[in-house]
């Protein structure tokens, strides 16, 4: 019976007509959960694309009230946040009747004044309970609850956000405390339905549920993965990242009573696309060709290469060595290093063909990730190469991947002496301690400051950072000139771990 229900509204949703109805629960509440969504447009694979999105909305509002969800990271990064800020997000998603939104941890990597102007500009509202300025004042707009009223039930939700080391200017609080005073004062309103907009680990979900008998629903992000479980009847939902598909979740059966049910609803070709929204996605792709020319295969690897941040953020890995390699070669430095923040790519390139758009993914920040070369001691680049060790046990994005040197060192040694032995030369000899080298670096560690990093010896280089190159062309060069278009596995072999067994 619930599954003819369902069947019967997905199918709505679907637009297929003629499949057997069964009768429709009464006074329903319904909700369409998208999360993690980077790119508007369909995908490479043919999936995905809010203007399929905002079809499956616009049906499902035909048959009756729905809200229309987004569990957070969306504003950044992806190749057109970049250049715009997460404003063309923000434009399909108004277009899309988006209902609301709360914060993903991404979002904190615009600055400030950026995120506040998406928030204005934002047709949806914008959820936070935990999430606030430094100086705990709210955003401006950001409500840390709401309430609506649908079918005749009041509906209460509420946003929360993992916490995290972010920008200076936001702080979030503890997200558990914070959930507990919104449902407290959403049951104070006599909300009948209490429903969390969260973006956090599958866990924390968990535990929230667990713990907090007055939560109906949690819908939410971070995972890419679409997830359906459940705690005591309650459903935690997300869906696939980039809206390769949504979830969609019908309540009925008022206060205490409620029942749910819920379907997966891929979003492919099978959608057409929403007519107010397709163009508006259109033409910002347009602007992205204008900047960078067609997207076009620039290389065929031989090798996958896991670009995941759980891995270049602890390890030297194929990806790091290739670009450090082009930096290298590109700059005609002695030594490049890379912090693994920079590298934005989060993902696995499989092996086969490689276009100049993954390339340029790789790079997401504003400042383009240009490489300054300036000249460093022996004894000063080991202490560089000290506080890039440090970040590894972290998981943190300061560890360094390097190019033109190579090292050990032990983990389980005393932060600033973990290096054990020589620092060595490409040739493997031992670099003198007389020598300078010149050492090409990204401007944020070695202008900014960025990933704690002090290098005095950069100031030079530094003021000229803005015609520095960048490392998205540097790497374009190099796989398609010095390896003629073939990626190979980068000579391997280059920051080992030694001493004890602790995994420090
Ligand atoms: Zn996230």
């Amino acid at each position: 019976m619930r599954r003819l229900t369902l069947g019967a509204m997905l199918a709505g949703a679907m637009g297929c007509v003629g499949a057997p109805r069964a009768p429709e629960p009464l006074n329903p509440v319904r909700f369409l959960l998208i999360n993690d969504v980077y790119v508007a447009d369909t995908l490479a694979d043919g999936t995905g694309g809010l203007a399929r999105v905002a079809t499956v909305r616009n049906r499902l509002a035909d048959q009756g009230p729905v809200l229309f969800l987004l569990a957070g990271d969306f504003l950044s990064p992806s190749l057109l946040s970049k250049y715009y800020g997460g404003r063309q997000m923000v434009e399909a998603l108004n277009a899309a009747k988006l209902d609301y939104a709360t914060f993903g941890n991404h979002e904190f990597e615009l600055d400030r004044d950026t995120l506040v102007a998406r928030i204005g500009a934002s047709s949806f509202k914008w959820l936070s309970s935990n999430c606030t300025l430094a100086d705990g004042s709210r955003f401006p707009k950001v409500l840390p609850w709401d309430t609506v009223t649908v079918s005749g039930h009041l509906v209460g939700l509420f946003g929360l956000t993992l916490s995290g080391s972010y920008r200076r200017y936001v702080r979030c609080a503890d997200p558990d405390s914070a959930a507990r005073q919104a449902i407290d004062t959403l049951e104070k309103m006599e909300a009948d339905l209490i429903v969390g907009l969260t973006h956090q680990t599958i866990a924390a979900d968990r535990n929230l549920l667990s713990r907090e008998p007055r939560l109906d629903l949690i819908l939410g992000g971070h995972e890419h993965e679409a997830h359906d479980s459940v705690v005591s009847g309650r459903h935690l939902l997300k869906a696939d990242a980039n809206a390769r598909s949504a979830q969609f979740v019908t309540l009925w059966g008022g206060k205490e009573k409620w029942r749910q049910a819920v379907g997966l609803v891929r979003i492919d070709s099978r959608l057409p696309e929403d007519t107010l929204v397709a163009p508006l996605v259109e033409r910002w792709s347009d602007s992205l060709r204008n900047r960078l020319g067609p997207e076009r295969k620039v290389a065929t690897t031989e090798i996958g290469m896991d670009a995941r941040d759980a891995v270049s953020r602890r390890q030297e890995s194929a990806l790091g060595n290739l670009v450090t390699d082009a930096v290298r070669a590109g700059t005609g430095a002695d030594v490049a290093l890379l912090n693994a923040g920079s590298m934005r790519l989060d993902d696995v390139i499989p092996p086969g063909e490689v276009s100049n758009y993954q390339l340029e993914s790789i790079f997401l920040f504003a400042d383009e990730t240009r490489m300054v070369t300036f000249p460093l001691g022996l004894a000063r680049l080991r202490e560089v190469l000290e506080h890039g060790v440090s970040e590894a046990s972290l998981g943190k994005g300061g560890f360094l991947q390097v190019s033109g040197l190579s090292f050990a060192y032990d983990p389980s040694r005393p932060s600033g002496s973990r290096l054990v032995g020589d620092i060595r030369g490409p040739g493997g000899q031992a670099i003198a301690a007389d020598d300078t080298l010149t050492v090409a670096f990204g401007v944020y560690p070695s202008c900014e400051g960025g990933d704690g990093y002090r290098l005095p010896e950069a100031k030079a280089s530094c003021q000229q950072w803005e015609s520095a190159p960048r490392a998205a062309d540097l790497l374009l060069q190099y796989v398609t000139d010095s390896l003629g278009g073939r990626v190979r596995a980068p000579a391997a072999g280059r920051i080992s771990r030694t001493g004890s067994t602790n995994p420090g």
